[in-house]
C-alpha cells in the first residue's frame, strides 16, 4: 500500500512520528507521500523526507486555505523547493469553496501560478477540489497538466467524468468509510479506471466516525489506509488485493517512486 496523501507535518504528529511510521510499516504501508500546504510546511515535508530516506516523499505547494497568506516572493521560494530530489509533485493546490478560508480570487491566482510552475519544472500536480462546482475541472482543462491527481475526491458524477476524460488520477480517502458523507462517493468509485485509482488517508484528518469509535481516536494516520482499501474493494466488488496492487503500481508510475526490493 502507498499512502499518497498524509499531512505528517501537522503538529499532532510531533511527539510520536517514529511510532506512527512504524505502525504504518507494520500494517504494510510501503511508502508515504507527505503533503505540503504552505511554504513552511513544504520545507518541513522535505526535511522529513530527507530524514526518512526511501520511505517518505514530499509535495510542495500552497493549499487554497493559505492563499491569502502568501508573501510576495512565495513563488520563487516554492520553485527553489521543487529542486529537492525528495519532491514528487507540486501541491496541494486548488480551490476550496466549502470553507473559504481564503478569498476566491486569491485562491484562483495562487492555484494558476502553481499550475504554471509545475509545467515549468515538469512535476505532477496534486490538486485539492472542494465544492467548486466544476471550476477546478475548468481551470485544469485550460492548463492541461501532463500528470494530475485530484486528491480526496468528493465531487459529483459530472466532475468525475470530466477528470477521467482528462486522464487524471483520482485519490480516494476515508471519506468512503463514512456512511452519510461518503454516500455519493460510494456510488461513483466503480467508475474510476483501475489504472487511475490512488488511495490516501489525508491523515490526521478524515477518520470516519465508524472507525473513530472502533479505534478510540480521532486522529487518522497512514496505518489506517487498509480501511480505505477495504471499503473500495467492497464498493467495487473486487478482492482487496486488486485495489492494493493497482494503487501501488499507479502511485509508483504517477510520482516516479521506486520501492526498495
Ligand atoms: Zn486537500
Amino acid at each position: 500500500m502507498i499512502d499518497i496523501g498524509a499531512n505528517l507535518t501537522n503538529s499532532v504528529f510531533t511527539d510520536d512520528l517514529g511510532e506512527v511510521l512504524n505502525r504504518a510499516k507494520r500494517e504494510g504501508v510501503q511508502h508515504i507521500v507527505v503533503t505540503g500546504t504552505n511554504i513552511q510546511e513544504s520545507q518541513y515535508a522535505i526535511a522529513l523526507a530527507t530524514k526518512h530516506g526511501a520511505y517518505l516523499s514530499a509535495t510542495v505547494g500552497i493549499h487554497p486555505h493559505n492563499a491569502d497568506d502568501v508573501k510576495s516572493d512565495w513563488l520563487d521560494t516554492l520553485e527553489e523547493l521543487t529542486s529537492s530530489p525528495h519532491v514528487v509533485a507540486v501541491g496541494e493546490m486548488g480551490l476550496d469553496f466549502c470553507r473559504n478560508y481564503s478569498g476566491r480570487d486569491a485562491q484562483r491566482q495562487v492555484f494558476e501560478a502553481q499550475l504554471d510552475l509545475a509545467a515549468r519544472v515538469e512535476l505532477p500536480v496534486f490538486v485539492h477540489d472542494r465544492d467548486t462546482d466544476g471550476e477546478v475541472l475548468a481551470v485544469l482543462r485550460r492548463y492541461a497538466p501532463t500528470k494530475c491527481v485530484v486528491h480526496c475526491f468528493t465531487g459529483n458524477s459530472d466532475e468525475l467524468d470530466g477528470f477521467i476524460e482528462e486522464d487524471f488520477y483520482i485519490g480516494v480517502t476515508g471519506w468512503i468509510c463514512d456512511e452519510r458523507r461518503g454516500e455519493g462517493l460510494r456510488r461513483l468509485v466503480d467508475r474510476i479506471p483501475i489504472d487511475r485509482l490512488l488511495v490516501e488517508t489525508d491523515a490526521p484528518y478524515l477518520l470516519s466516525r465508524t472507525m473513530s469509535k472502533v479505534l478510540g481516536t480521532r486522529r487518522n494516520e497512514p496505518a489506517y489506509l487498509k480501511f480505505v482499501i477495504a471499503e473500495l474493494a467492497r464498493f467495487r466488488r473486487c478482492p482487496e488485493s486488486v485495489i492494493r496492487d493497482a494503487s501501488v503500481e499507479n502511485a509508483c508510475r504517477f510520482f516516479d517512486i521506486e520501492l526498495p526490493v
